[in-house]
């Protein structure tokens, strides 16, 4: 931009004014300041508490994966996206698992991990031992920031202590293990990290910096498991097709990162429609499928006796009820409400059973027709309304390119002009 992206006071201004000034900073027209001025089922009062310098909202379509049997039960699953063929992939998984009784998860229980890093420490490893005698101490000081989730049957339950060897030298990292209950937890795990720093700093003579949760959540654990049938996937070659992906992916990082990219579709968007912290889902599946020191797939695959498919998936899934956008933002409220779930690890093994779903679905398509098919007759709407294209004319040109295997932009542009010609005509 040729103006000063110094805006001083944006923070202090109301929504209509800071978009006044980003108008006169960016030269937006009307047309675009109005586009992002819609918060949505927010009202512009909460948008502008949830964040900072707030200037409006921005919406991504909100669709409705079906068919999803979870533990015994049927799910209706909301996905917030912008990808095509994702909630239609995920729908198509979910029904062809149902026949052998759709998807089983279990979990490990809503456990998160707050750190202490404590550094100038004189003698570390004496220092762990009198941390470890303290261990009532400091659990009780821990559970003193939360009585709420301590009445609820959480709070702090053990103390872990660890001496690292660093670049600046050793360090003791003392951890919290807390049951966080229906919250993701990281407020209330980096309040009681904060809190018993100082009681850290006087055991150990050393010196805390931070206190902190860590998302690699792997006391926080989804594993979901389904059997596809062979019939109903397309035949063992189908199988075969999978399972020869993921050995692929279990092999090799460079395909691996896109098959871990195919189950967060599934995994974000339904954290995205149920108001999670997304980023937090992120760093917890790569840093877990990164623990062995290589990056690995999320899931596994393989045949059974009788020559179905087998899909494993574990990852951590850290997610929350109560607290966050769960609970201030309307639409996730509504979301949730149609999963009906009623505990956060009811809502992670619904959003394991969905990674695994998708996964499912992509590893099948690139085993047989190849993920474009599906995938650009879906994506030729979309280049369709980027080239121009409105009303009717987005399926007529959309239908067009995928008739002549051509989903162009270039190829949208001309039949946009060409269609629109002949129907004014
Ligand atoms: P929160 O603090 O808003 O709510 C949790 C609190 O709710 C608990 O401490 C408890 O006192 C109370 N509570 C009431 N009923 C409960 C129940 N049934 N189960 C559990 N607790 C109950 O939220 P939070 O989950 O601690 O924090 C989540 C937020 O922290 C997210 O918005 C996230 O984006 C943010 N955050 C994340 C990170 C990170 O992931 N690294 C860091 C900082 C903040």
């Amino acid at each position: 931009m040729d103006a000063s992206s110094e805006l001083q006071g944006f923070y202090k201004l109301t929504l209509e004014k800071r978009r006044e000034v980003l108008k006169k900073a960016t030269s937006l027209t009307d047309e675009e300041i109005k586009a992002l001025a819609n918060t949505g089922s927010l009202s512009p009062e909460t948008a502008d508490h949830m964040i900072e310098n707030v200037v409006g909202g921005y919406t991504y379509p909100l669709g409705i994966a079906t068919n999803f049997r979870i533990n015994e039960r049927d799910y209706l699953v909301p996905m917030a996206l912008e990808e095509p063929s994702v909630v239609a992939a995920a729908s198509n998984a979910a029904k062809m698992a149902r026949a052998k009784g759709g998807f089983t998860v279990t979990n490990t229980g809503p456990v998160m991990i707050g750190q202490v890093q404590v550094v100038n420490v004189p003698e570390p490893e004496a220092a762990k031992a009198k941390l470890l005698k303290k261990r009532a101490d400091l659990l009780q000081k821990a559970n003193d920031q939360d009585p709420m989730l301590v009445s609820l049957g959480g709070g702090a339950k053990e103390l872990n202590v660890k001496v690292l060897s660093t670049v600046k030298g050793p360090m003791v990292i003392a951890e919290l293990i807390v049951n966080t209950g229906d919250a993701m937890g990281a407020n209330a795990v980096n309040t009681m990290a904060e809190a018993v720093a100082p009681m850290i700093e006087e055991i150990t003579g050393g010196r805390v910096f931070l206190r902190i949760i860590s998302n690699l959540a792997d006391r926080r654990l989804v594993k979901a498991t389904a059997v596809f049938e062979k019939e109903a996937v397309g035949g063992e070659d189908v199988v075969d097709g999978v399972v020869y992906a993921y050995a692929f992916a279990d092999a090799d990082p460079y395909r691996c990162a896109t098959h871990n990219k195919g189950i967060m579709n599934g995994v974000v968007a339904v954290g995205i429609a149920c108001g999670q912290d997304i980023r937090a889902l992120e760093a917890g599946a790569h840093s877990y499928a990164s623990r062995s020191g290589k990056y690995k797939p999320l899931t596994t695959w393989g045949k059974n006796k009788d020559g179905d498919l087998v899909g494993t998936l574990e990852m951590p899934m850290a997610v929350g009820l109560v607290g966050g956008a769960a609970k201030t933002h309307p639409t996730a409220r509504a979301d949730i409400k149609i999963l009906g779930v009623k505990t956060a690890t009811e809502l992670a093994e619904v959003m394991g059973a969905v990674g695994l779903a998708q996964n499912f679905a992509a590893l099948r398509a690139l085993a047989s027709e190849g993920i474009q098919r599906g995938h650009m007759k879906l994506h030729s709407r979309n280049v369709a309304i980027s080239a121009g294209a409105t009303g009717v004319l987005v399926d007529l040109v959309a239908m067009r390119m995928v008739e002549e295997k051509k989903i162009r932009f270039d190829r949208a542009k001309e039949l946009v002009a060409e269609l629109s010609k002949e129907r004014k005509a």
